[in-house]
């Protein structure tokens, strides 16, 4: 299988003649990690406090906790199974992830090239 090298080359070099700069998020820019970061950190915070205020009221802690394991379920392992396997962030070297949105997540899966399957874009 040939694997298109544009977008990692591009990861160490930037090509500034690139047809698709300003469209593809292909480096990790700190510009684009502090607005990712600075819109899902608060959410999460609300939502996870609001799931431990409806814990306190109701003394039922099952909304935090199942929120609380799709959370890490999806972000830390199907996510990456579906999504950023096919991303040239994950044919980046090491073991975790170095993207504005999953940093740090362990690749769990071997990199895949390929355009997304059907499966892939349902799930
Ligand atoms: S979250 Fe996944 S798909 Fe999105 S940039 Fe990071 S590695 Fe790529």
């Amino acid at each position: 299988m040939e694997i298109n090298n544009t977008c990692l080359n591009c990861q160490k070099v930037h090509n500034e003649n690139c047809d698709l700069d300003q469209q593809l998020i292909c480096r990790n820019d700190p510009k684009v990690t502090r607005k990712f970061v600075g819109f899902h950190l608060p959410l999460r915070i609300v939502i996870f406090s609001m799931l431990i205020f409806v814990g306190k009221i109701t003394g039922s802690w099952w909304f935090l906790v199942a929120y609380g394991v799709g959370f890490f379920l999806n972000f830390g392992l199907v996510e990456t199974r579906y999504l950023c396997r096919h991303c040239p962030f994950y044919a980046q070297e090491g073991k975790f992830l170095n993207c504005p949105a999953l940093y740090g997540t362990p690749k769990w899966w071997k990199y895949d090239p390929t355009p997304l399957t059907k499966v892939d874009k349902i799930l």
